[in-house]
C-alpha cells in the first residue's frame, strides 16, 4: 500500500490533483441479490452472491467512467474495502483533463447534488437518495451513532442549508442545498430534508441504486492525505491475550507473555498471521479472485540498489539456488540502465531519472527499449538519508547522465563508494542536498513523516542551515497538526500553537540522539501542552 500511495503522487505531480473522490457501496437491497435469496435467507448467507453482483455493478461503474460519464479521466485509481460488518465498498480517484475540469458553481451543481430529487422528474433517484443517501440518524439524541465524536457528527452533519454552492477557507465546498422537499421515513417516521443528504451524482444514482457519494476535491489543499485515506487498508484491532510468567503448571513459552509489563518472546510476524480478520464477504472476494484495486497510467518504478542488494520476486517452491542463480533475477531496472546506456548513444543523454521519457521499461524480459510513444510516469524510489550509501547513488543517478555500472572513473581514479563520487563530481553541498531532499517529498509524505525525515537529516546530517529549512518547510511540518490539536478539543488552534505541536514532537525525537531544539538553532515551543 505505502508504494502504491508513493504511486499515487507521482501521478499528481505529473497531471495535478484529483477532481473526483467516488465511494460506491453495496446495497442489499439490489434486485439481483433479493431475487436470488432463497426462502429465510439474508444476504449474510450467501456471501458468494454478494461479491459476485458487487463485482459486476463494480465493473460496470468502470467502464461507464472510462466512457466519460463523469468527463475525460486522465488517471484513476481505485481501490475495494471491507467494512467492520464485511461489506465491500470501492474508494475511487480521478483526475479529469483540462476540457472536463470542474471550475464553475455551474459546473459543481451540474456534477454533484445534495437535494432530495424530485419524485416526479427523477422517481428511480428519489429512491435511492431516500434509501441510500441519507446521513444518520445522529445528533444529541443518537450519541451512540458511528459518527458521533465529543458530542458532535464527526461528518458534520446535519450541514447549513445554502441556495448557491461556494468554497470554505479550508478548501472544502458546501455545495447548494436548497429548502426544497423533505420525506418522512416510513420505518421509524424520521423526517429528513435536504441537510441530511449525502452528495451524490444524479446519473449514477439513477442507473446504480446504491451508496454512490461523490465529492469533488480538486480545491483540497492536502492531497496527500485523501491517497492516505484511499489508502489506509482494511480496519484493524489488536487484541491481546496475557498470560502471566512463571505460572505453575503453564507453558512458559507462550507465545505473549507479560513480565513486570515488558513484553517478551513476542512473535509479532505469528501473531499478526494469527489474529488477521477476514470476514466471509472478503474471503469470499479473494477466493474468487476479484481484482481489490487498480491505477492508471501504470508507474515505472526505479529501483536504487548497492551491487547485489536488490529485491528480487520469486515462487514459494522455488529453491534457493535456483533463486540465486537465475539470470534473470540479477537484473534490475539500474543494472539494466547501465547496460543500455553502453548499447546505446541515446542513452547517454538523460539522467536515470529521466530515462523513462525516453526508454520503455518492460517486466516481462527485464529491458528497456527505446520509447515508440507516449510518455510514461516514472518514480525513483525514495531513500532516506540515514541510508547513507544508497542516499548517494541517488544523488549521482539524479544528477549525472551516462552511468554503466557501480564504479566512476573520474579524472583516471576509480570511485565505488558513492560519497566519494559525490565529492569528486563537487555534488556534495550538503545544505544543498537536504534543501534538495526536503522539496522532493513535501508533496508526498505526512506531516508525521516529514519530521521523522527532519529530526534524521538534523541528527546526522548536520545542516548548518537548520533554521532556514524549519522556515522553509514548516507549513508541511505542522500540516498534519492542527487536526491532531482539533482531536484534543481545540477547535481553531493558532499558527503558535500548531508550530509549538510540531517542534515538540521533533524536541522528543531529537532527545533519543541525546540532542535538544537549541542544539540546531530551532525555536523552543512557544505553548505548553498537558
Ligand atoms: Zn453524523
Amino acid at each position: 500500500m505505502g508504494q502504491m500511495y508513493q504511486d499515487a503522487m507521482a501521478r499528481v505531480r505529473k497531471f495535478g490533483k484529483p477532481d473526483l473522490f467516488v465511494t460506491f457501496t453495496y446495497n442489499p437491497k439490489w434486485k439481483e441479490i433479493t431475487d436470488a435469496l432463497l426462502p429465510g435467507q439474508t444476504t449474510k448467507d450467501r456471501p458468494n452472491l454478494v461479491t459476485h453482483v458487487f463485482n459486476l455493478q463494480l465493473d460496470a461503474l468502470l467502464k461507464d467512467i472510462k466512457d466519460g460519464v463523469l468527463g475525460n479521466v486522465i488517471a484513476k485509481i481505485w481501490v475495494i474495502e471491507f467494512q467492520k460488518r464485511g461489506l465491500p465498498h470501492m474508494h475511487i480517484l480521478l483526475i479529469l483533463d483540462e476540457v472536463s475540469k470542474i471550475r464553475t458553481a455551474e459546473d459543481y451543481d451540474s456534477m454533484v447534488s445534495t437535494e432530495i430529487s424530485d419524485p416526479i422528474c427523477h422517481p428511480k433517484a428519489y429512491e435511492t437518495i431516500t434509501s441510500c443517501m441519507v446521513h444518520g440518524p445522529c445528533g444529541p439524541d443518537f450519541l451512540n451513532a458511528q459518527c458521533m465524536e465529543q458530542g458532535k457528527c464527526k461528518k458534520r452533519y446535519p450541514r447549513f442549508f445554502s441556495e448557491e454552492t461556494r468554497c470554505d477557507v479550508d478548501g472544502y465546498f458546501e455545495y447548494r442545498r436548497r429548502q426544497t422537499r423533505i420525506f418522512v421515513d416510513p420505518k421509524t417516521q424520521r423526517v429528513v430534508d435536504n441537510q441530511w443528504i449525502v452528495p451524490y451524482n444524479l446519473h449514477l444514482a439513477t442507473k446504480y441504486h446504491a451508496h454512490i457519494n461523490m465529492e469533488i476535491c480538486s480545491s483540497i489543499y492536502a492531497v496527500k492525505y485523501l491517497y492516505k485515506y484511499v489508502y489506509k487498508g482494511p480496519d484493524r484491532a489488536t487484541v491481546v491475550i496475557e498470560r502471566r510468567a512463571n505460572m505453575p503448571g503453564q507453558d512458559n513459552n507462550a507465545q505473549v507473555i507479560v513480565a513486570n509489563g515488558e513484553w517478551q518472546n513476542r512473535d509479532e510476524i505469528k501473531a499478526y498471521l494469527e489474529g488477521r480478520y477476514v470476514f466471509a464477504f472478503e474471503a469470499s472476494w479473494r477466493l474468487f479472485s476479484f481484482r481489490m484495486h487498480d491505477r492508471t497510467p501504470f508507474i515505472t518504478r526505479l529501483a536504487v540498489h548497492e551491487p547485489g542488494m536488490h529485491t528480487v520476486v520469486y515462487n514459494d517452491n522455488a529453491s534457493i539456488f535456483e533463486i540465486v542463480n537465475s539470470e534473470r533475477n540479477q537484473k534490475t531496472t539500474l543494472t539494466e540502465y547501465f547496460q543500455a546506456n553502453i548499447d546505446y548513444p541515446l542513452a547517454r543523454e538523460v539522467t536515470y531519472m529521466d530515462f523513462p521519457s525516453v526508454f520503455t521499461w518492460t517486466n516481462g524480459t527485464k529491458k528497456w527499449t527505446i520509447q515508440q510513444r507516449g510518455c510514461c510516469v516514472r518514480r525513483l524510489y525514495f531513500i532516506s538519508p540515514s541510508a547513507s550509501k544508497r542516499y548517494f547513488l541517488r544523488t549521482l543517478l539524479t544528477k549525472v547522465k551516462g552511468v554503466v555500472s557501480f564504479e566512476t572513473t573520474i579524472n583516471g581514479v576509480v570511485h565505488d563508494i558513492f560519497k566519494s563520487t559525490c565529492i569528486a563530481l563537487g555534488l556534495y553541498d550538503l545544505d544543498d542536498e537536504w534543501n534538495a531532499c526536503l522539496e522532493e517529498v513535501v508533496g508526498m509524505r505526512t506531516g508525521a513523516q516529514l519530521r521523522s525525515l527532519f529530526v534524521t537529516i538534523l541528527a546526522f546530517g548536520v545542516p548548518s542551515e537548520s533554521c532556514m529549512l524549519w522556515d522553509k518547510y514548516k507549513e508541511h511540518i505542522c500540516d498534519d497538526c492542527k487536526v491532531a490539536l482539533q482531536h484534543r478539543g481545540i477547535v481553531e488552534p493558532s499558527i503558535e500553537q500548531i508550530e509549538s505541536w510540531a517542534l515538540h514532537s521533533l524536541w522528543d525525537a531529537l532527545a533519543k540522539f541525546s540532542k535538544t531544539l537549541e542544539d540546531f538553532g530551532l525555536p523552543t515551543p512557544y505553548v505548553a501542552f498537558d
